[in-house]
């Protein structure tokens, strides 16, 4: 039969142990993070100790007293190393702790636990057991052995590192819910260790009674409301270390003599340090060579520079100097980032700003000037900006044959007058011929390696089809005299940019050219139309008489034309015209002028012409003309027309009258049985 006595002593340990298992308890139902479980257990172990202090005080048979009392041990030696463990992992203060580090950290708890479970064998931690006459609820009294002693400081040991790391993470952290975290640690430390102290010197006012683990009651409440209030088992505090550390910039730390004196992890592979022996290693002696960044530091200001490395790695560094307590200078905190992908992306578009600027600008070009050199050189200037050649040219087709129109960076005469001169079959040469048939560009990063290129200052060669109405007009050439310039479809898409710009301005050229030609040239019979030859004549009737030069003009107009259309058809009638231009346009001298006054008639200006010499070109003329064969007509089926001749003499004021002259003759010919020639 056991005999109990609950006196308040022992009701206050047992509820401080049904306390610390609560507090346990909701440890383990909130775990976040595995330190907490090392709290949680920590908490058992005090439960433990507390019931067993309790039942020890309750009980009344001294054997049982002492039996409890050895149980009470194994709480009260584990859970402190415990919670010395909880706090370093907690805090994240130095690595992960060995096998042998644990092991090493326990065999003092181990030791005195046997110890004392054993005692009776050797009596090293309790020499012996007395009930003193004044002790309280009949206390036993453990008189302290020589080995109690270990147990006691290793255990204050323990707590003194605690405190020291839990009032230096309270010092310097500066956040405020983990300055409260560890504010509440601090705390929570401080009531076992005066209950203890003051059961271990015995004062008067407790007599025997050992009140240490109602300090830790008090340390189990407290981490008990931290645990509700500041989510003290959520928030892990992360020391400065790993946040330096784990920064994905690089930082390095140099003292006033430019020696590395921290630098993180970041910062070892950016700057290809090894793991260790950066300690004290001089910046210029170890770094990659970063250019610039000694004379920076020289300077003995804050920083940021952007250094492009050998490497063509990209680096950009603040450089922040560091002051001692009198504000003099003692170092440097160097931010390192590598923004080289950064730059590359920047160089990128920085490229595709100007290319678009240039492209719009050469179309202006085309759009604004219809002189068609003028924008083919400046297109192949702006491909010269931008697409890393040293000669370029632009090849015009013409029935199969390109020639140069246009080049750049031809330097020696002799190449000069090659290119000048050179024409190209297309279907003859390779690339030209691939470009034709697909209408795509082409490059040759090595022209060594193809056997159609022979010129050894062409080593790359890139070239685009120059297109107007999807059809190959000609190309546009790059050459570069270093292998391997022209290896990629960017560039190739660069050139066909400005090639279809040069098909434009080709293609509005030959159109604007057309319509001035259309302006002045009887499209029919490939000569003068009637204004502009009005315009022409004006021109050399006030010259002559100006000068006093004789002028003439012979109108003619053809006989029986409508008989042609007639018989043969609108299409023969057009064909007799064309016939009648084309002898026209070889029969008159260069001074001359002949145009189409109208339907069947034509007029020719012949300046400084005398009559009688304009009617004997007249009288020729008629000749050549009965060389033209005319279709189904009844005479004779050769052209006939009838030619009037007039010149200016002092009764001829003004063209007008010259005109109306020559048109007079005319219809006298007419009149006079057509076929002949006649003079006013
Ligand atoms: P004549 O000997 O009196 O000159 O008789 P003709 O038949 O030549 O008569 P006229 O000169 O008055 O007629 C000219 C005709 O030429 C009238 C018109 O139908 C025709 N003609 C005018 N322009 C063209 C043209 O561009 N093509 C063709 N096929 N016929 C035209
Ligand atoms: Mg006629």
């Amino acid at each position: 039969m056991i005999n109990w006595n609950f006196n308040p002593y022992a009701l206050s340990l047992i509820g401080t142990g049904v306390f610390s298992m609560v507090v346990a308890i909701q440890v383990f139902l909130r775990w976040k993070n595995r330190e907490s479980l090392l709290l949680g257990f920590a908490m058992v172990l005090i439960a433990e100790w507390s019931f067993f202090v309790g039942f020890e005080s309750a009980v009344q048979d001294q054997i049982l007293k002492v039996l409890f009392a050895k149980f009470s041990y194994f709480g009260v030696f584990n859970c402190l190393p415990l919670f010395f463990l909880f706090v370093t992992r907690y805090f994240r203060i130095g690595p992960q702790m060995t096998r042998t580090q644990l092991a090493l950290l326990w065999a003092v708890p181990i030791c005195v636990i046997l110890l004392a479970a054993t005692n009776d064998y050797h009596h090293l931690i309790w020499s012996g057991f007395v009930t003193p006459p004044d002790s309280p609820y009949d206390t036993l009294v453990y008189l302290r052995g020589p080995l109690y002693w270990l147990g006691l400081i290793y255990n204050y040991l323990i707590l003194l590192v605690m405190s020291v790391i839990v009032t230096r993470q309270y010092l310097a952290t500066r956040l405020s819910i983990h300055k409260s975290q560890s504010l509440i640690f601090v705390l929570s430390i401080l009531p076992p260790l005066l209950a203890n102290i003051l059961y271990v010197l015995r004062i008067p006012l407790i007599k025997n009674l050992d009140i240490t683990p109602i300090g830790f009651f008090l340390s189990g409440l407290l981490v008990f409301v931290a645990l509700n209030k500041y989510r003290l088992l959520e928030i892990a505090p992360i020391a400065r270390s790993m946040l330096f550390d784990n920064l994905a910039e690089s930082l390095v730390v140099v003292d006033g003599q430019n020696a590395i004196v921290d630098i993180n992890r970041s910062g070892q592979q950016l700057l290809r340090y090894p793991q260790e022996n950066w300690m004290g290693i001089n910046l210029e002696e170890g770094l990659i060579n970063i250019p610039g960044l000694q004379y920076k530091m020289s300077m003995k200001t804050g920083f940021h520079l952007e250094s492009t490395l050998e490497s063509s790695q990209t680096l950009e560094i603040d450089g922040q100097l560091i002051t001692d307590e009198n504000r003099g200078f003692a170092g440097w905190l160097l931010a390192i980032r590598d923004i080289t992908s950064r730059k590359k992306t920047e160089k990128v578009e920085i490229e595709r700003r100007l290319f678009a600027e240039a492209l719009r600008d050469v179309s202006m070009a085309v759009n604004s000037t219809l002189n068609l050199n003028e924008v083919l050189e400046r297109i192949l200037s702006s491909v010269f900006e931008f697409l890393p050649c040293n000669m370029a040219n632009i090849l015009l087709i013409e029935n199969g044959v390109a020639h140069v129109e246009i080049f750049h960076g031809y330097i020696s005469p002799e190449e000069i007058d090659w290119v000048k001169a050179a024409k190209f079959k297309v279907e003859e040469v390779e690339n030209l011929k691939k470009m034709y048939e697909t209408g795509q560009p082409m490059f040759i990063p090595d022209t060594r390696k193809v056997d159609y290129f022979t010129n050894p200052n062409v080593l790359s060669y890139l070239g685009a089809p120059i297109r107007v109405k999807n059809k190959v007009i000609g190309f546009l050439n790059l050459d570069s005299n270093k292998a391997n310039v022209f290896n990629s479809n960017e560039e190739a898409d660069r050139l066909i940019a400005f090639a279809d710009l040069a098909g434009i301005a080709i293609d509005n050229a030959r159109m604007y050219q057309k319509m001035e030609e259309n302006a002045i040239i009887d499209s029919l019979t490939g000569i003068n139309n009637r204004r502009s030859l009005l315009q022409a004549a004006e021109k050399e009737f006030e010259r002559s008489r100006r000068h006093n030069t004789p002028i003439s003009i012979i109108m003619l107009d053809i006989d029986n034309f409508k008989l042609i259309n007639d018989t043969c058809g609108h299409q023969a009638g057009d064909s007799v015209l064309a016939d009648v231009g084309k002898v026209l346009a070889a029969f008159i001298r260069k001074i001359d002028t002949a145009g189409r006054y109208g339907g069947d008639e034509f007029c020719i200006l012949l300046p400084d012409t005398t009559l009688i010499e304009a009617r004997a070109a007249a009288i020729r003329l008629l000749d050549e003309f009965h060389q033209i064969k005319v279709p189904g007509v009844s005479h004779d089926n050769y052209l006939q027309a009838s030619l009037g001749v007039a010149w200016k003499d002092e009764n001829t004021a003004t063209l007008e009258d010259l005109l109306v002259r020559a048109d007079q003759a005319m219809y006298q010919a007419k009149k006079r049985g057509r076929n002949r020639v006649e003079v006013l």
